[in-house]
């Protein structure tokens, strides 16, 4: 391909993390960029993902072959609008990156729609609470599927143009429609910040009578609550733009709720046993449980006493051997046995692992 011009708008989490990924398979593209503060723009500029930088918005959106809107959604529209009123090349192709994708996506049929440009929505499924270009990350997508959502409006050529794009991202890009993307996500995402932060507001006021609350909280807790720390701006618009998947999803939960308490209440050991089974089960099932995208998963949890340097010596032990995935399941006391979770790619470097361990140390193992 030869050399395009990129723009990018917003270079928070999301347009800095694409930028860098952009670059790594196609070092001759000129990536510009846009951001309202000067901080990440300065970082950008320094850290050379991208060659030119601009608080203007319109200023480069005439040079662009391909224009990433990857600022808050309501600006995302906002930007939708006014691209529709500037000069722009003939075959340009405008996408988004925006958590919801129906109000985008109407946005643009109707801003972009009349003009014939070409738009498709887009949302790389992953982030994090950071914000600001201090914290691209070229891997932030590696694995994570990568929405297209298309409008009527949206030309042949355009989820081409982006998979090419975004070769370097090294993410898993499908295709789907508008409103089932707001669905699912409702279900795996909205839905579970709402409870998420609803577990820490009751904590919090809990623990004003009974202050251990903030003290017995242990992994589990912080497993659960992670998500509370992302940007309430960002989770706002999120629901705002989602209203009626997630009040249906909240409705469900709501009856699921009563279901359980009503079984609790009538102390119908049983069913609550099935509950958790049901729970337990149905998890197994989902990818979340095959790491981050890897198809087969291959782990040994090695029980590790909470002393210096173990964790280097295993990983010394593991010399040569491809680690897929590590993860330290802590305990909340310091004093007390943890268990290092090391996931391979198949069974043969699974037991390579298992039986050094088993020879070098006297840390017990299981295998799943
Ligand atoms: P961020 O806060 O890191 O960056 C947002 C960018 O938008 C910043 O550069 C900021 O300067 C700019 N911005 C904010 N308000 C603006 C306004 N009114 N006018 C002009 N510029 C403005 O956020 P992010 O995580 O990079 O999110 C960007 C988009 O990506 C959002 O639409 C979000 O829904 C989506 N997204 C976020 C995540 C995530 O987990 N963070 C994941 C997938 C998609």
């Amino acid at each position: 391909m030869g050399q395009k011009t990129i723009y990018i708008v917003g270079l928070g989490l999301i347009g800095s993390s694409l930028a860098l990924g952009i670059r790594r398979d196609h070092p001759d593209y000129r990536i510009l960029g846009y951001n309202r503060g000067e901080k990440s723009r300065r970082i950008a500029l320094e850290q050379g993902f991208v060659d030119e930088a601009t608080d203007d918005f319109a200023a480069f959106a005439d040079r662009a072959d391909i224009i990433i809107l990857a600022v808050p959604i309501e600006q995302t529209i906002a930007f939708l609008e006014e691209l529709a009123t500037l000069p722009l090349k003939e075959k340009v192709l405008v996408t988004d990156a925006g958590s919801t994708k129906e109000a985008i996506c109407q946005a643009a049929e109707k801003y972009l729609g009349p003009a014939g440009i070409n738009f498709i929505g887009g949302h790389p499924m992953a982030g994090s609470h950071k914000t600001g270009a201090i914290s691209a990350d070229i891997n932030l997508f590696e694995n994570a599927y990568y929405i297209f959502t298309k409008t009527s409006r949206t030309q042949k050529d355009a989820i081409a143009r982006l998979t090419d794009l975004f070769s370097g991202l090294h993410a898993r890009f499908i295709e789907m429609d508008a409103q089932e993307h707001d669905r699912v996500t409702s279900q795996v995402s909205h839905f579970p910040h709402i409870l998420a932060s609803s577990l820490m507001n009751q904590a919090g006021e809990y623990a004003l009578d009974h202050p251990f609350t903030n003290n017995f909280a242990a992994g589990g807790f912080r497993d659960m609550t992670r998500i509370v720390e992302s940007e309430p701006g960002m989770w706002t618009s999120i629901l705002m733009t989602n209203p009626e998947p997630v009040l249906e999803r909240i409705a469900e939960f709501q009856s699921r709720l009563s279901h359980i308490s009503n079984l609790l209440a009538s102390r119908d050991t049983d069913a609550i046993w099935d509950f958790f089974d049901k729970g337990r089960r149905t998890r197994k099932e989902m990818e979340i449980h095959k790491r981050a995208g890897v198809d087969s998963f291959f782990d040994i949890f090695i029980t590790i006493p909470d002393q210096e340097d173990v964790i280097l010596q295993i990983l010394e032990l593991l010399r040569g051997i491809s680690v897929v995935n590590i993860r330290i399941n802590e305990e909340n006391r310091e004093d007390i046995d943890g268990i290092l979770q090391i996931t391979f790619k198949n069974k043969e470097d699974l037991d390579r692992a298992a039986s050094v361990i088993r020879t070098k140390t006297s840390y017990p193992i299981t295998i799943s």
